[in-house]
């Protein structure tokens, strides 16, 4: 049934060689309960543990049902420590976070026995050790003859055909050892039984063998096979698997025992995926907030492309100087101040380009180009009706290649007099209205309606007022004389499209303007709109093209509207490839550039937005980071309070895969619940963010999580709580199981 043969074995501890075992053979009876007595450290543990297969012999063989063990591998140890054998250690190892009921199954469990088929042969073996009333206790609510029951029950749940067990009532009082005595020699009925005892009264009253040992040697046996006609029994081994279940209810027992521990370690956990929750639900929103922005003014941004462009970089330096402010030196510096002008880059805008710009929007753009306006340039004259009927021309722009564009930057008194004002929501967007209204798109009593433009402190050029007729304005050196807007609003003008000759058609021909409303460039916004002067809507151009299309010259700008913010990308590459395909370089006079002004603001903000996101993401994974660190010490320090567990699962057949699965998946929960803790955070911070944001910034609901965020967040939670575990679960898979058990 079972032998030994020239078994030795020996342990080195430093350059030290304790032999354990010196060349024991033994061949042991299908049924007979056996005792081996000797010495504290001669070895009988180290035999027990060899014949049970958790601890491995030096040289030698052990055979069982006639099987040499030479060539086991792990695997089928652990199958042969899960259904042959039974162990009882001197205490109980009983797992403290499962039940009475648990702990019986755990070898079954670790076999992978149906529920079902478990309770009722755990049941039957605990009633039959005289524990059926205490089956869903914790093993630290029984005593001590009660838990060495539960360890027999458990020894002998799987029906192992062998059962060790290791001085089984050392820890007991002498009446309760009694009673376990006779349980064993009831198992011994119809099973190998092997005890270790160095209690001679109880081998000689229970035994029908005793085998002595000495210094690792067998110095006597009382009842040694002779007949060798052993009753040959089939031998196979069944195949133990912790099912994920298992792992799992395992865990959460085990996590349950320690629950104030692991919530703190989730929360910790979630410290860093509610930062990162919080800073993706902030950049996200406002992510949105700036395309709802873009989607809601791109009728007022068109492209532009306008016959002059501004150098910004050449306009913020203009006029600065290296020298030394209040110098102390004998000579005058000659200078000569710059002008505006030279910021101003020509981009005059040719045929050739023109043709590319309706090539597009007739054919491959057709669909992403909600419209094209070309501005012209146009003679422009303005006259007044006098008192007799009479007609006097007060001024006359006229507008060619040469001069500067109506739409660009308008610093000097000496600028364009006709302004294109920008159109829709632009028009609101970049200006304030001071009084009276905003034109009205048509005809307003016989008149259309333009706007006057005051600068920053409400100032008006005195030429301004002068082409509008106004004469002896008297303004004096120091004098500042002051206009009502009452007067200025609704004042009324003649318009006539070329150079005025005051000919009856001419006057025909002309149009009435009429301001109704004083504007100021709104605080803060950019430069490219010009802040002084007459704003001209648009539909007076276009009326103006219209109905006198001989005083119209060349185009003067285009203003290019896309569907939506992705459409003007794909248009702005299409505008972008005109240089390149003519090979107009940076340098090159030729070169055409366009503007979009909506574009370069959103993407500055945006570009912003994510450095500051990838910088509060950074902080947040530090955090991240931390927390993981933790749950490794954590996962190290539960491995190391569980060493005695390992120890008994590893008895009981669990491979080692099954010990790591234990762990691995307890920090997987840690981190599903630091997961989930941390997103249910996120999303409840979410609330009183998006209240102090309304609150000070005027934007309802900014932030928040996208569900696809939520997961993602929640997937590197669990993720990085399993990484961070990892290691410590493989050392409690590693820890030899005869070592574990010997730890107190
Ligand atoms: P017993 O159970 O008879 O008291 P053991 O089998 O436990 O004795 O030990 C036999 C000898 O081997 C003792 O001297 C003990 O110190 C030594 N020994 C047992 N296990 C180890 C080990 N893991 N490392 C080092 N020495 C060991
Ligand atoms: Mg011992």
């Amino acid at each position: 049934m079972l032998s030994v043969k020239d078994l030795f074995k020996s342990y080195t501890v430093g350059d030290f060689t304790q032999k354990a075992l010196n060349g024991v053979s033994i061949d042991f009876r299908k049924t007979e309960f056996v005792m081996i007595l000797g010495p504290s450290g001669c070895g009988k543990t180290t035999l027990l543990n060899i014949v049970g297969g958790l601890d491995h012999y030096d040289s030698g063989d052990l055979t069982i049902f006639g099987k040499s063990t030479k060539d086991f591998k792990e695997n089928d140890w652990d199958m042969y420590r899960n259904n042959s054998i039974g162990f009882i250690f001197q205490t109980h190892n009983l797992i403290p976070h499962l039940s009475v009921l648990q702990n019986v199954e755990m070898g079954m469990t670790l076999s992978g026995v149906s529920a079902t088929k478990r309770h009722i042969q755990a049941k039957m073996v605990l009633e039959k050790v005289g524990l059926k009333d205490h089956i869903y206790k914790r093993p630290n609510q029984l005593s001590g003859g009660q838990s060495q029951r539960v360890a027999i029950a458990r020894a002998l749940a799987n029906n192992p055909d062998i059962v060790l067990a290791d001085e089984p009532t050392g820890s007991l009082d002498s009446t309760t050892s009694i009673q376990i005595m006779e349980l064993m020699k009831e198992i011994a009925k119809d099973k190998l039984v092997i005890m270790v005892t160095h209690n001679h009264e109880v081998a000689d009253a229970y035994a029908t063998r005793i085998i002595r040992l000495k210094d690792g040697e067998v110095i006597d046996d009382t009842n040694p096979v002779i007949d060798e006609k052993e009753t040959k029994v089939e031998f196979s081994l069944k195949k133990t698997a912790m099912t994920f279940k298992t792992a799992i209810i395992s865990s959460i027992n085990n996590i349950k025992t320690k629950l104030g521990r692991t919530l703190l370690t989730a929360f910790a956990g979630s410290i860093g995926i509610i930062g990162i929750g919080l800073i993706l639900s902030l950049s996200n929103g406002l992510d949105q907030e700036i395309s709802s922005f873009e989607q809601q003014t791109i009728a007022g941004y068109p492209i532009s492309v306008t016959s002059s462009r501004i150098d910004y970089e050449k306009l913020r330096t203009l006029g600065t100087t290296n020298l030394e402010k209040y110098p102390e030196q004998e000579f005058a510096t000659v200078y000569k101040p710059v002008t505006t002008a030279s910021a101003f880059i020509p981009n005059v805008i040719t045929e050739q380009y023109v043709n590319w710009v309706e090539e597009y929007v007739a054919g491959e753009g057709k669909n992403l180009v909600a419209g094209v306006k070309y501005v012209r340039f146009m003679n422009l004259s303005l006259f007044r009706t006098n008192e007799d009927e009479t007609y006097s021309r007060i001024y006359t722009e006229v507008s060619t290649q040469t001069t500067n564009p109506t739409q660009t930057l308008n610093t000097s008194p000496t600028g364009p007099f006709f302004n294109r004002l920008p159109e829709g929501q632009l028009m609101n967007n970049s200006y304030d209205l001071l009084y009276g209204s905003f034109p009205s798109l048509e005809k307003v009593d016989d008149s259309y309606e333009i706007l006057l433009v005051v600068d920053d402190y409400n100032r008006i050029y005195v030429n301004t007022l002068e082409k509008l007729g106004y004469t002896n304005v008297g303004l004096e050196e120091g004098q500042n004389n002051q206009f009502e807007f009452d007067d200025l609003v609704g004042k009324t003008f003649r318009l006539y499209p070329g150079t005025w000759s005051n000919s009856t058609s001419d006057i025909n021909d002309s149009i009435n303007l009429k301001i109704s409303g004083i504007v100021r460039l709104k605080k803060g916004t950019s430069v490219g709109l010009f802040y002084n002067g007459l704003g001209i809507p648009s539909n007076v151009f276009d009326y103006l093209y219209d109905s006198f299309p001989t005083q119209v010259g060349a185009i003067e700008s285009i203003y290019i509207y896309a569907n939506n913010f992705s459409d003007k990308d794909t248009v702005k590459e299409y505008l972008d490839s005109y240089n390149d395909f003519y090979g107009y370089d940076e340098e090159s006079t030729e070169r055409i550039e366009y503007v979009d002004l909506a574009g370069t603001f959103t993407s500055i903000v945006r570009g912003v937005l994510d450095t500051i996101s990838i910088v509060l993401i950074g902080f947040a994974a530090i955090s991240l980071l931390v927390s993981s660190i933790m749950i490794a010490i954590i996962t190290y320090i539960s491995v190391l309070e569980r060493i005695k567990e390992i120890g008994v699962l590893r008895a009981l057949g669990a491979r080692k895969k099954d010990i790591s699965r234990v762990f691995n998946t307890e920090n997987l929960l840690i981190g599903f619940v630091s997961g989930f803790v941390g997103i249910t955070i996120s999303y409840l911070l979410i609330i009183p963010i998006n209240m102090i944001i309304e609150k000070y910034a005027d934007m309802p609901n900014v932030a928040s999580l996208l569900p696809l965020h939520a997961i993602i967040l929640a997937i590197i939670s669990v993720l990085l709580a399993f990484i961070a575990g990892y290691i410590p679960a493989q050392l409690a898979a590693k820890k030899d199981p005869v070592e574990a058990l010997r730890t107190e």
